[in-house]
């Protein structure tokens, strides 16, 4: 393996051939790979892909700018760094699964920025995909084909699920996030939302199913969702109170933050 300088140059060596796993476990493709130990995460990832057994790495990133490289942290190690870049991590993504009722498989949701993981939790390294830098996609076999904004086709190995209900429910998340933001924006009477790397994530707006209902219409709502969300954070933060009980610890509590919003 040789260390590329000009990182870019790799990425246009997997222009017209689909990224597989299969594909990079290649040597000839091992080669074209650089190590890049102090990544930091960034928006313009397209997919990380999970490895559990590399000499050379515990993640391989698809990056639109920086190419095709292997880190040293996991994928989830990698978004769990995601806070840093924005402050908030997976809250937004959590306060929105809890308003839809769609708790597997949370995605990382920011706006637009959307990464979908390819397995539940309980996979410690899960492949993820950005499906704010992807512009189709589509079943194969056991295969999940996505086709970036970018030209570049990766494949990745898909569960026991149907890959156009993740999607569209992972594109939900942006929509509600981006909604909830709109709404609030718009109640300050400046400002609306910038349209940038969309992808996929505005594929689905027209869908009249009935999760696509539970999408705010009102501040009121989004005040709800981040209210529902508090009172669970209050309830869990509560549960190792000493000498009262738990219910009554939360009560206590939530009643002190709802207090705290009024004059
Ligand atoms: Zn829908």
């Amino acid at each position: 393996m040789f260390i590329i300088i000009e990182a870019k140059l790799n990425l246009s060596l997997f222009l017209g051939t689909p990224i597989t796993r299969e594909s990079l476990s290649h040597q000839a493709n091992i080669d074209r790979l650089y190590v890049h130990e102090d990544f930091v995460v960034d928006n313009l990832m397209i997919a990380v892909l999970g490895l559990d057994d590399c000499p050379y790495g515990k993640s391989i990133v698809i990056h639109a700018k920086l190419g095709v490289f292997y880190t040293d942290r996991t994928s989830r190690q990698l978004f769990n760094e995601y806070h840093d870049l924005n402050g908030v991590g997976f809250i937004p993504a959590r306060q929105i699964a809890q308003h839809l009722n769609l708790p597997d498989h949370l995605p990382l949701v920011y706006g637009h920025v959307v990464y979908m993981p390819m397995a539940g939790k309980r996979h410690k390294n899960p492949d993820w995909i950005g499906l704010h830098m992807v512009e189709k996609f589509r079943s194969q076999d056991d295969l999940a084909c996505f086709t970036a904004t970018n030209g570049i086709e990766i494949h990745l190995p898909k569960k026991q699920f149907d890959l156009r209900t993740k999607v569209h429910n992972a594109c939900l998340f942006a929509e509600t996030h981006l909604q909830m933001w709109a709404l609030e924006v718009s109640s300050f009477g400046k400002f609306s939302p910038l349209h940038q790397n969309v992808g996929l994530t505005d594929q689905f707006t027209a869908c009249l199913c009935d999760v696509h209902q539970l999408v705010p219409k009102t501040l009121a709502q989004v005040s709800s969702i981040r209210d529902r969300h508090m009172d669970k954070l209050t309830r869990d933060f509560s549960r190792n109170d000493i000498g009262i009980d738990s219910a009554e610890a939360s009560k206590e509590k939530i009643r002190i933050y709802h207090k705290m919003k009024h004059y």
